[in-house]
């Protein structure tokens, strides 16, 4: 499959700046992390430079992706606009601006995704997603804070 983010060094040396533009298929990206997906195209709008030895690039990468929520586990889809900077050095024969996207969105991946603020979660009695429903399951005893020993061993 062309890569049309990839360049030729030659002539980014030669024209000292292209602009790139380019509509990926997410599975050009995906298999991406566990806790994302990318759902439809991943818009990508660069700029590569060549300066001081040295190529640039800077930009943007946006699009939808899916995320689960580590709380209930529903997953929910939102809009994403990730911003592109990278320094490419000793780049070769060309510089390959899908792996700098890839690396960008990567970072970009929150840690910890909700569906929303106050999502109650899943029982951890029974498993029903209780901000469907309520389980009516007791809830949890309030545990004492865990006491930890500290070692003098
Ligand atoms: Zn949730
Ligand atoms: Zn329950």
């Amino acid at each position: 499959m062309e890569n049309p983010l990839r360049v030729p060094l030659g002539l980014l040396k030669e024209k000292g700046e292209l602009v790139l533009e380019a509509t990926i298929e997410p599975e050009r990206l995906n298999p991406f992390v566990e806790q994302a997906r990318l759902v439809g195209p991943v818009s990508v709008a660069l700029r590569a430079r060549w300066s001081q030895d040295r190529a640039w690039i800077s930009g943007r990468a946006s699009g939808r992706w899916e995320m689960e929520c580590c709380r209930c586990l529903a997953r929910q889809r939102s809009s994403y606009g990730v911003p592109i900077e990278a320094e490419v050095e000793d780049p070769g024969a060309e510089i390959d601006a899908l792996e700098e996207t890839r690396q960008a969105l990567l970072l970009a991946v929150p840690t910890r995704s909700y569906c929303r603020a106050d999502c109650k979660g899943l029982c951890p009695s029974c498993g029903a997603n209780r901000n469907e429903t309520d389980c009516r399951c007791p809830a949890p005893p309030k545990r004492p804070p865990t006491l930890t020993r500290r070692g003098h061993a």
